[in-house]
Order: structure tokens, then sequence, then C-alpha cells
């Protein structure tokens, strides 16, 4: 893929210069790319640039994490193929092979990005799963947009090993296929019998279509399950996914090889712990807007339960422990709190301390978060997903995220707390039983701040500060103009 040092990660090495060999676009088409679908069997076929590794890979992230966040939301069917559709035109528009242009520079693109995510998410399995689900998701979204004639040309060159059931069989169970389809499909019989007859029919081992064995769609005889060719998404879901968890198997046993390679270790890491979206700093000087004394407000209208939760235990304790002071003080300096402000509030907060034990324990440390001492990197605030996955805190401790550390009765009793009603903390745990800590969080911002529009997943603790500030802007915006 990539030119690189190395003979065994040459796909995967990147040229710093683009040497890419021309080639006619037509042929590269036919050879490569014929169709929109794609099992990703074969690794991308031309050289990559490092940027364009990194670069394709975060849209496709962008995608899958729509794909996601739409399921989560319980979209309706068409509001999902929406949010879908969206995405897709905004980070990898695929055109059909009716368009003359664009075709393969598209489909590389989505070649590259998969291989790439795939790279990315197959360390652990908690990451393939997720990436399993997301891709999948996008592969029947996309199948089900094809057109017939693209489609069946696809499956045709697919390999796939199924059998195609003979007419002697199929008069045979005649009966058993049009019950399947009558009454659901079909009101009479007649037109159930004549659909079973025009139908083509593959015997599959019933375990490869859980859901029409679910559904009772298809007739299932002695292990063989009867799956006509208008329920054949089922299938071909079934043989992307097999495929697919395979080759994540087989790419995470390669993975220590290729990451021999400098250049992608660092690439492959950002890509899957995050796509953490805007970065959030702050700077030292007095420039931030935010005073010491302000915080307590600001904070309590605005911030997300993390935040909130690490302010009252420091209210409360007069102390926070290190990793507490981490997260809730790069928030803060992010926010707008100057270093002078910073060293202030921290202070005042800290009433049990002497000056002289303030400025030895912790005076350095607020400084060299705003990059004023040591290497002076001025360091960034954590995001979602960094808490996340962060140590989880242990007794004494109040950094984290309430979503995925509190235990279940200390979460509903916050919940409640927060005049949260009922039933909406019982959807809220749910998403928290399924591991979605920050659609929980997104769902508990929308329910405290009815006046919101559509908002996306909430992805740092700053975007939810901002939004919720923004909403107080404009409603003041308003206040005047009625004025
Ligand atoms: S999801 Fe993010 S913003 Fe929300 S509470 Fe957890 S860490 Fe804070």
């Amino acid at each position: 893929m990539f030119k690189s040092r190395k003979t065994s990660v040459n796909r995967f090495a990147a040229a710093s210069t683009r040497q890419r060999v021309h080639i006619e676009q037509d042929s590269v088409l036919d050879s490569e790319y014929p169709f929109r679908l794609n099992f990703y069997l074969q690794p991308p076929p031309a050289d990559i640039t490092i940027e364009e590794f990194e670069l394709f890979a975060l849209d496709r992230l962008q995608v899958l994490k729509a794909v996601e966040t739409s399921k989560l939301r319980n979209r309706n069917e068409e509001e999902y193929k929406k949010d879908i559709q969206l995405a897709l035109d905004k980070y990898l528009p695929m055109k059909s092979n009716a368009a003359k242009t664009d075709l393969v520079e598209e489909r590389r693109k989505d070649h590259i990005s998969h291989f790439v995510l795939r790279l990315a998410y197959c360390r652990s399995e908690e990451s393939r799963e997720w990436f399993l689900r997301q891709e999948d998701a996008l592969f029947k979204f996309r199948f089900e947009q094809e057109n017939m004639d693209d489609k069946k040309r696809f499956l045709e060159t697919a390999n796939l090993d199924w059998k195609v059931v003979d007419p002697e069989t199929k008069k045979r169970i005649q009966p058993q296929l049009e019950r399947c389809v009558s009454g659901k499909t079909f009101k009479d019989k007649t037109t159930a019998a004549s659909h079973v007859v025009n139908e083509t029919y593959f015997e599959v081992p019933f375990e490869k279509v859980p859901d029409l064995v679910r559904r009772r769609g298809v007739y299932v005889h002695k292990g063989k399950a009867y799956v006509p060719m208008s329920n054949q998404i089922s299938l071909v879901q079934d043989e992307f996914k097999k495929r697919l968890a395979k080759m994540l198997q087989a790419t995470a046993k390669a993975l220590p090889r290729l990451e021999e390679d400098d250049r992608l270790k660092p690439i492959l890491l950002n890509v899957e712990k995050q796509y953490i979206g805007k970065i959030y700093t702050g700077s030292a000087d007095s420039n931030g807007d935010l005073k010491a004394a302000d915080v307590d407000v600001m904070v309590e209208n605005h911030a997300p339960l993390c935040m909130r939760t690490l302010h009252s235990a420091l209210r409360r304790d007069k102390h926070l422990k290190h990793g507490g002071r981490m997260q809730y003080g790069l928030f803060l300096k992010a926010i707008g709190l100057s270093v002078e402000e910073a060293l202030l509030f921290w202070r005042t907060a800290f009433t049990n301390k002497t000056d002289e034990q303030f400025q030895k324990e912790y005076a350095y440390n607020i400084r060299h978060n705003y990059g004023l001492e040591g290497k002076r990197v001025s360091y960034t605030a954590y995001s979602c997903n960094t808490i996340i996955k962060g140590n989880s805190p242990s007794t004494g401790d109040y950094h984290g995220c309430p979503f995925r550390h509190f235990s279940n009765g200390n979460l509903e009793a916050r919940l409640y707390k927060d005049k949260i009603p009922p039933d909406q903390v019982k959807e809220i745990m749910n998403l928290v039983h399924g591991s979605h800590y920050q659609v929980a969080c997104t769902k508990y911002f929308e329910i405290t701040h009815p006046r919101h529009d559509k908002i996306d997943t909430i992805e740092h603790p700053n975007a939810y500060y901002e939004l919720s500030l923004g909403l107080t802007d404009e409603a003041m915006e308003v206040e005047k103009e009625i004025k």
C-alpha cells in the first residue's frame, strides 16, 4: 500500500511524496473497483501517502460514528437512512456505476479507510466487536441502496457458497414455502403460490440466518433454512460479518509486525483511541474571561456531571486528589480560567492547606498544566474518551465519568436528584448498561436543556459546557431583541 523501508509492511508504509503510477482510470475501475460494494478481501492496491492514511481513516470513523449514534438514538428507519446518507455524502461519497467521474478516487478512499480502521480496531475484542458492528450496518445500508443489476453482478463475483434449491425439492416443499410468505407479504393463497413458483430459493444452514428464523420468515427443515432471493441481505450480511471477523483476527496477529514501522503506530493509536474532535486547551495569560469567583455558578449551570461531581467534592472536602485536580483543572483552563485565576481558585478552595504547603505541593502543577514549568507544554483538557477509558477512580477519588464509573445505585440517585423523570432515568440507565456512556450523557444534556436543537453525541466535557453556555447566550439575545 505504501512505499516503505520494510518489505513486510510494504503495503502499509507511506511515500513521503506522491509517486503514483499513472494508470488508466477505466482499467483500474474494471480491475479493482467494478462495484461500490466491497467485501474488502484484497488490501488496497495503490501507494498511499501518510496523510491519506490518517485522514481517510478519520473520515470513515465519522461515518461509523454516525451509524452508531443513529442506532443508539432509536431513530426510525427513514431518519436512520437520512443520517447515514448525510454522513456518507460528507465524508465518504460513493457514486454508482452510472456516474462517470471520481469513481476510482471515491472507491479507493473507501477501500483504504476500511483497511486502516481494520488495523486500528483489531487490537482488542471490544474494538473488534465495535468495528464489526458498525461496518456490518454500513454494508447493509449500502447493499440496500444499490441497484438490482450491480447487486446481482457483485454477488456473482463474490464466490458465495450458497446452494440453489433444485426444482424438484422446491416443488416438494412448496406448501411450507407458501406458508412463510402468505399472511405476511401476500394476503391470498394464490398470489403467495405464484410468488413461490417464480422465486429463487437458497438452501443454507439455519444458523446463517438467525434473523429470518426468529421472524419465522423462512422454512427450516433438518437444520437447513430455505431462503428466498428477496431475503438475500441476511445471507450477504452473514458472509460479510464472517469474513470480516476472520480478517480482523488475522490482522490482530500481524499487527505487532506492522507496528515496527514507527510512522504507523502513533497514527493507529490516535485513530483507535479517539475521534476527539475539537481540542480544548485554553491559555496561560490573563485573557481568559472566567474569574475564580465565577467558577461555582458557571460550573453549576453549564458543566457536565463529571465536572460538577469534582466541583462538589472539592467544595465539600476542600481538597481533590491528583486525578481529580488534573481532570478538573484542565477543564477549567479550557473554559477560560487564566493561570492567575487558577492559582487563586485552587488556593481559596484548599482552605485546609497553609500558603507554604500550597506553593510547595500544588502551585507548580497548576503552572505546569499551563505550560509555564517543566517541558512548557500547554496541556489539553481531557476528552470523554480519555476520561472513560482512563484509570477508574478508587476510594476518595472523584475523577472519571459518572455514567461509566458510578455504581448503578449512585447514578440513579444522582439522576433523580437532578429531577430527571423516572421513564428517562430508565432510558439513561439502559444506555449505561449497554456501555453507551456518552450517549447517556447526551440524553442527560437533552433532558436538562429542553431548548436545545438536535445535538451530536457529547465527545468532550468542554463541548458540553460550550453547548450549554450557547443556549444561555441565545436566550439572552432573544430577550434583548424583545426589549
Ligand atoms: S460523557 Fe463525557 S462529559 Fe459526560 S459525564 Fe462522561 S466524561 Fe463527562
